[in-house]
């Protein structure tokens, strides 16, 4: 191969490129890059970020010298539309990127918010840089926020609000607070902690308009019928891949771009990654499963740069993620999905607890706050099938972290 070129230059765009040049591929490398700014994380942007924490620097993954360095040529437009025949990618700006190799790395976008007043001003998203510098200055004055969803980034964003001193109120169509992904013994954890924050929760409840005044938003009218002013209001109702390259060359979409255990997708000569493709899964039954994470964009990402560069291997890395809330940080090892069986180890009072989720006799997941060591254990002991069975785990004095298999 002597031309790779990836679109999209997040988490798992960056990775690709920097593995490539550690795995010893001296070919070009063009790395397409359509935020204004060098290629930067963004779990900083609900968190230390927005408390002011960090500056815009740090969030980088590296200098511009780096890239330069590397030889990774940092391409800024937008990938527009793909000639699979000529193994071209065409850009926004009408220029064109010839490859042997196309990887696609192009995320998600927030699923927007679809009611009466969703535009108006003083209502965010929360997924880019511009999102986070637009939103800081607000929350700052902001004395009554509303959340729209209790999922990770709505509940992380819901702690910084509460903690820069607003009123938070937080609407969630579920019952509990990230529901799709946690136990609901760790939620209600998270629950109680954020109440003693001062947050509150509106379960089962939607929003069904924004209401504005001069252009910006003033109130959010919930489906309780309640009326709940609003100076600033942010929502985080999941995401939506960007498949619209991808559909319009006509590869394989489900849920995201369909790629195989090598992350290829339909054209041998595109792969796909992180938050916009659909893979199949080794923790989830291998089923077709598209996750959002660091974690998956990263290993995903070195998997693909490790076969580009001779070293094809399936794709089994176990799914991990952490979200850091106020002052508690949960860390989440395999994946619960199917989970019917829980046991619960630690120290609620404490708010230091680890929810070991099995299926029947199997072990899939451990959600873990404050218990780093339980953490770093579940993530050795899931990366084998595990033979912890529930039954052991609930005896008295049993420690994850001193468990052998
Ligand atoms: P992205 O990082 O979204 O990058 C995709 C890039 O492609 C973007 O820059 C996009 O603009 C660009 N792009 C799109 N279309 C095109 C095109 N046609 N041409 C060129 N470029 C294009 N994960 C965790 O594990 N822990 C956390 O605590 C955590 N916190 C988060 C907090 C926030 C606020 C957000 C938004 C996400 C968080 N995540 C967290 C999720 C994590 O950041 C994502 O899973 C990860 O960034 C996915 O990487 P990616 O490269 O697939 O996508």
């Amino acid at each position: 191969l002597n031309s790779i070129v990836i679109a999209g230059a997040g988490h798992a765009g960056v990775q690709v490129a920097l593995s490539l040049r550690q795995e010893g591929y001296a070919g070009r490398i063009a790395l397409v890059n359509d935020e204004p700014w060098l290629p930067y994380q963004r779990p900083p942007l609900s968190k230390a970020y927005l408390l002011g924490k960090i500056d815009a620097t740090a969030m980088q993954f590296r200098p511009a010298q780096f890239y330069i360095d590397q030889g990774i040529e940092l391409v800024a437009d937008r990938g527009a539309a793909i000639d699979r025949q000529n193994r071209r990618l065409l850009l926004a700006s009408g220029q064109a990127l010839d490859y042997d190799h196309l990887v696609l790395a192009t995320g998600a976008h927030n699923r927007p918010l679809n009611v009466p007043g969703a535009t108006l001003g003083g209502v965010f998203g929360l997924k880019t840089r511009a999102d986070a510098e637009a939103l800081a200055p607000l929350l700052a004055q902001a004395r009554r926020v509303v959340v729209i969803g209790a999922g990770f980034i709505g509940l992380e964003f819901a702690a910084v609000a509460a903690a820069a001193g607003a009123a938070v109120e937080v609407l969630e169509l579920g019952e509990r607070p990230m529901a799709r992904a946690v136990s609901p013994q760790m939620s209600a954890l998270f629950r109680a902690a954020h109440e003693a924050w001062g947050v509150n929760f509106r379960f089962r409840t939607a929003v069904s308009e924004i209401e504005g005044d001069n252009g910006r938003a003033v109130a959010v009218l919930a489906s309780d019928g309640e009326r709940l002013a609003a100076d600033l209001v942010v929502y985080g109702i999941g995401v939506v891949p960007n498949v619209a390259l991808a559909l319009e060359a006509g590869l394989t979409i489900d849920n995201g771009i369909t790629v195989d255990a090598n992350l290829l997708s339909s054209d041998p000569h595109i792969s796909a990654l992180g938050d916009v493709a659909s893979f199949p899964c080794l923790q989830n039954g291998e089923r077709l499963t598209r996750l959002e994470s660091v974690q998956n964009a990263v290993d995903q990402g070195r998997l693909i740069a490790a076969r580009l560069a001779g070293k094809p291997a399936p794709y089994t890395a176990l799914p991990w993620f952490w979200t850091d809330q106020g002052k508690l940080k949960l860390q989440i090892a395999g994946l619960a999905m199917g989970a019917d069986n829980h046991v619960v180890l630690g120290d609620s009072a404490a708010q230091q607890v680890s929810v070991l989720c099995f299926a029947g006799e199997r072990l899939l997941a451990v959600e873990s706050c404050g218990r780093i060591g339980d953490h770093m254990a579940a993530r050795k002991i899931l990366a084998r099938p595990p033979a912890l069975t529930p039954a052991v785990a609930a005896a008295p004095g049993f420690e994850l972290k001193t468990w052998e298999a």
